[in-house]
């Protein structure tokens, strides 16, 4: 008897290509993959990237992002995840239980600070903050059950750039791991591993995006141990990326030295522009001369991302470096960074860092691909428009 053309939609014979050499990866996408008989199903291991056995458990487009993501942290391993801040909980949900200790840096990325201060606390885990450029007063915080150090080059907002190796050993010295965000060098300003990272995190929606449309994080390894920990929370906790996420991905992933150089480029240009600027106190960029921790960037690194931040001067009002903020046409208000748009975004230092002075209102710029001209152009008119001429 003919089958029924409905059936044969579904079982029509196909075999995955096999011949057609393209560079570009093919976007695999699968809920179920199909065992051959029961002893192969039986079988399936998916603690090992022996094969493929459930969709959530990767496919060759996503094994095949994980690869070049650990190529470019210089690492042995990778998980991706849907997002930096899963990348961030991933880390603490595979390391730390009950009555354990994490340490972060006072400058941390701040939805990490709020994980820790809501999630965390609820489990059992406590945190303490220290200072990363006070290596010296690290280890007085280091107790018998600190499990994990975050680490931050440079952090959040602020822009401090550590003396990272220092704080790695301590931390090594009193057997706690390191767990390194990455986002800001995205495995092109310096090697995390090298510099004394057991982990290294990075927020893909990034600079590996490019796009300014893709959530992703990663979370790399070159200890097979840490890794297996790593992959079994998440396997566990159902994590997981969209094949056409990993696709958008991996596109971008062949340019993104280009355009880390590229937003470097127009970043350091404009920052040094509005560093001679009177309305400015100081320019927070780790590859400027005077910016806290310059010289461990210096010693390690010749990049910079795109990103810095600018104090304005005390004698204007918060209203005033609104109206500037309000006033930009290029630079668009928004978080995240290293899409194709300049992006701004005022911050309120009395909430940001509680019981610490600074001496102006803070704004963080990122660049995106528009001629470095235009956005200076774009700068000068907003503070004529905001701070008067
Ligand atoms: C953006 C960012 C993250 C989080 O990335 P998402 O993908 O937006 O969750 C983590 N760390 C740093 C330093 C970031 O800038």
């Amino acid at each position: 008897m003919a089958r029924d053309p409905r059936t044969d939609l579904i079982h029509h014979p196909y075999q995955p290509p096999a011949g057609f050499h393209a560079p570009q990866v093919a976007v695999h996408k699968a809920s179920t993959v199909i065992f051959g008989d029961v002893a192969a199903m039986r079988a399936r291991d998916w603690r090992h990237k022996t094969g493929y056995t459930y969709g959530l458990h990767g496919t060759p487009t996503t094994f095949t992002l994980e690869a070049r993501i650990a190529a470019l942290e210089g690492a042995e391993h990778c998980a991706l995840v849907p997002s930096g801040l899963a990348a961030i909980a991933l880390v603490n949900q595979a390391l730390l239980a009950q009555g354990d200790e994490l340490l972060l840096p006072a400058n941390v990325y701040g939805p990490s600070r709020e994980l820790a201060r809501n999630e965390l606390a609820r489990w059992g885990i406590a945190h303490r903050f220290y200072d990363p450029m006070a290596p010296a007063a690290l280890p007085a915080l280091l107790g018998p059950k600190t499990r994990l150090i975050w680490l931050e080059a440079p952090g959040s907002v602020t822009m401090e750039f550590p003396d990272l190796p220092e704080l790695a050993r301590i931390a090594h010295a009193h057997g706690v791991t390191t767990a390194l965000d990455n986002t800001w060098g995205a495995g092109l300003a310096f090697n995390g591993f090298e510099l004394g990272a057991d982990i290294v995190m990075q927020a893909l929606t990034k600079f590996p995006s490019g796009g300014g449309d893709v959530l992703m994080g990663s979370v790399c390894t070159r200890n097979a141990a840490l890794h297996e920990r790593i992959h079994l929370t998440h396997m566990r906790t159902g994590q997981g990326v969209a094949a056409n996420d990993a696709e958008l991905v991996l596109r971008s992933l062949a340019t993104v030295a280009l355009r880390y150089a590229a937003q470097d480029t127009t970043g350091r240009t404009l920052a040094q522009w509005l560093q001679a600027r009177p309305e400015v106190v100081q320019v927070l960029h780790p590859a400027l001369e005077g910016s806290p921790g310059h010289e461990h960037w210096k010693a390690h690194c010749t990049q910079a991302a795109g990103l810095f931040s600018v104090l304005f001067d005390g004698r204007f009002s918060a209203a005033q470096v609104d109206a500037f903020v309000d006033g930009l046409k290029l630079f668009k208000i928004g978080f995240s960074w290293a899409g194709p748009v300049s992006l701004v975004v005022p911050y309120d230092m009395k909430q940001l860092r509680p019981g610490q002075a600074w001496p102006g209102h803070l704004v963080r710029f990122s660049t995106g691909f528009e001629a470095v001209a235009d956005l200076q152009a774009d700068l000068a008119q907003a503070m004529a428009l905001a701070f008067g001429a």
